[in-house]
């Protein structure tokens, strides 16, 4: 590419990336990031393949059902690009263990499927200064933003305390495969840039994405003062 030379993939091949979540999301955002030379690829996942994973899921086969995710991710991607390392770890990501799951990280790429982790990973995200490339996808609706600490606002100043709704889960009304592979695309677009300290896209901006009319909308977002993650009354350490 033009805008891409040696120094750069240097600067990858020396990052440290967190996906959280190796699921619908993950598998084809993994893939990306393996196939760009980010150094060094922590996999959170505390799930394991089901046959109904496959069809998204596209770094699993079906030789993998019933193992853990994480390990037959960083397994099957190690096949692809033996020169990353990937760093399985078989966890949930939740308020207990995601500040020693993260720390270190020079990036966190979204690839969950709950608030509640979200949530999680926000305030390590603001309180590590740990950039944020945020992504939710449900059914053929898709949000994405990039949150980069002290310069944008953070998951919080615009979803608030928003809580998982049961009755539309991913797992409960499905998503598109399709819808997958694009979100993918766009967060290690932005992930590669956050790095390279570009100017990334998504910061202080939401995207939503409907697959379905193909409709793609890019809202501007301000950081919230009274945000209570990153805000004035935020937590002051
Ligand atoms: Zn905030």
């Amino acid at each position: 590419m033009y805008d891409f030379n040696e120094k750069d993939q240097v600067k990858l091949s020396e990052t440290t990336v967190s996906m959280v979540g190796a699921g619908g999301i993950g598998s084809p955002v993994l893939r990306l990031l393996a196939s760009l030379g980010f150094g060094r690829i922590r996999i959170i996942d505390g799930d394991k393949v089901e046959l109904s994973n496959i069809q998204r899921q596209n770094i699993y086969n079906t030789a993998d059902i019933g193992k853990k995710k994480a390990e037959c991710a960083a397994a099957n991607l190690s096949l692809m690009n033996p020169e990353v390392k990937f760093i399985p770890i078989v966890q949930r990501i939740d308020d207990k263990n995601a500040q020693e799951v993260l720390k270190g990280s020079d990036l966190i790429v979204d690839g969950l499927d709950s608030f509640s982790a979200r949530h999680s990973v926000n305030r390590v995200s603001v309180k590590f200064q740990i950039p944020y490339i945020f992504a939710g996808a449900v059914e053929y609706f898709a949000n994405l933003s990039s949150f980069i600490p002290g310069k944008t606002g953070c998951l919080s100043c615009v979803m608030g305390a928003a809580k998982d709704n049961p009755d539309s889960t991913a797992a409960k009304i499905g998503v598109s495969p399709e819808l997958l592979s694009v979100v993918a695309g766009i967060e290690a677009r932005e992930a590669l840039l956050v790095t390279l300290k570009r100017k990334a896209n998504l910061a202080g901006k939401l995207m939503t994405i409907d697959i379905n009319t193909l409709s793609f909308d890019i809202f501007d977002i301000a950081r919230s003062d009274t945000c209570n993650i990153c805000g004035e009354s935020g937590p002051k350490e």
